[in-house]
């Protein structure tokens, strides 16, 4: 497989538990099989878990995963007016 089924926007709702159970089984298989989507998964529960406190800024040095984490924070941002 040389691309995936779907962008850290879709990894970021599966991790919400918004995709409908059959979508979210696809993504689920596909992660599992996956590192790189079990890297930005990763990275996304830890953006989550951070949100409060997190800036482009303060975006670790090792920045593999930054425009997946900056574009994720972001989605993350617009979709739950909130702060964690
Ligand atoms: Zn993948």
């Amino acid at each position: 497989m040389t691309s995936h089924p779907f962008d850290s926007e879709t990894v970021m709702a599966y991790l919400d538990g918004e995709l409908p159970s059959t979508r979210s089984e696809e993504v689920r298989e596909h992660i599992s099989n996956c590192r790189h989507c079990q890297e930005t998964l990763s990275a996304l529960r830890h953006v989550a878990s951070v949100l409060g406190n997190w800036s482009v800024a303060d975006a670790p040095a090792d920045s593999k995963y930054d425009k997946n984490i900056s574009q994720a924070a972001n989605n993350f941002i617009r979709r739950t007016s909130m702060p964690l």
